[in-house]
């Protein structure tokens, strides 16, 4: 019978030259196979395991060899300290996209504010803002359908009741005539050709979640085009894109006739999110 010690030493060096983090993989996997808190592996690593852990446990080690997604693995995910279930149909949520959550927080908005997270995936963004602001009136779309089901599904299990989801490609899953406060997204925005999505969990995750274009701008400017029609006066519309793109995204905010435009940098000090407000006499560009 191997001991927690062994199995995790042996899925260590298994892992060693696939996967940037094999301690930390080989410890969330077991604990995953065993149903316990990685800290109960270390509390007991002499235990010896069933047949049938072991087995459940070098399975898994098996595919993060072929280098699926540790989170894709588990189907869980914790973002803004909220267990979301993720699925290769959804992205896996970037700390990233927390510093999105946190910078609309601050934002200028009325209590009840109507907020419209475009591409939710797994509902990351819009969960978030849900549980940290009871009052606003969430709309959350996909194109996905399965995405939306795993972003409703996080949802109801986190028992968040002012989000509703909506089916379609942008604004086109809103009725015609839906006003936001506030318009939020992590669109695509890698480049088509870009080594990266050849490379770690990227190959695993949607494409459709992550490149976007030549240039990875063309989700990026289909949304910054559109969002005028649905945000009030004064309402806001702040976007995640890549680290080599906010001139191009502040050219667009402020051509389509965004005014306030600004944006901040990522933990890596990478630009990483920019927005900008839609003043009433601003240019419709129509
Ligand atoms: N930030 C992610 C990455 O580069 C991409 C997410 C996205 O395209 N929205 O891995």
């Amino acid at each position: 019978m191997s001991s927690v010690r062994d199995l995790l030493a042996e899925a260590r060096a298994r892992l060693a030259g696939t996967s940037p983090e094999p301690r930390l993989d080989s410890e969330v996997l077991l604990a995953f196979a065993l149903k316990r808190e990685r800290t109960w592996l270390f509390a007991h690593p002499e235990t010896g395991l069933a047949e049938a852990d072991a087995a459940r446990f070098h399975a898994l080690v098996q595919q993060r060899v072929r280098g699926v997604p540790v989170n894709y693995l588990t189907g869980r995910r914790e973002f803004w300290s909220l267990a979301l279930a993720v699925t290769p149909d959804t992205l896996i949520p970037r700390p990233e996209t927390e510093q999105l959550v946190e910078i609309v927080l601050e934002l200028d908005l009325p209590r009840n504010a109507r907020v419209l997270d475009l591409g939710t995936g797994s509902g990351a963004i819009a969960l978030a803002l849900g549980q940290e602001r009871p009052d606003w009136r969430l709309v959350a779309t996909d194109r996905s359908a399965a995405a939306l089901a795993v972003a409703a599904g996080n949802a109801k299990r986190l028992a968040l009741a002012n989000i509703a989801f909506a089916s379609g490609d942008w604004f086109d899953a809103l009725p015609a005539g839906a006003i936001f406060d506030l318009v939020v997204s992590n669109p695509p925005y890698i480049p088509d050709a870009d080594p990266h999505l050849a490379r770690g969990d990227l190959r695993f995750e949607p494409r459709d979640a992550l490149a976007s274009g030549e240039d990875g701008l063309r989700d990026l400017g289909a949304i910054i085009d559109r969002a005028p029609e649905f945000l009030r006066p004064g309402g806001w519309l702040w976007l995640e894109h890549g680290f080599d793109q906010r001139e191009a995204v502040m050219a667009m905010l402020a051509q389509r006739g965004f005014r306030d435009c600004r944006h901040h940098a990522d933990a890596a000090g990478n630009p990483r999110n920019s927005g900008g407000r839609w003043e009433s006499g601003s240019r419709t560009g129509t």
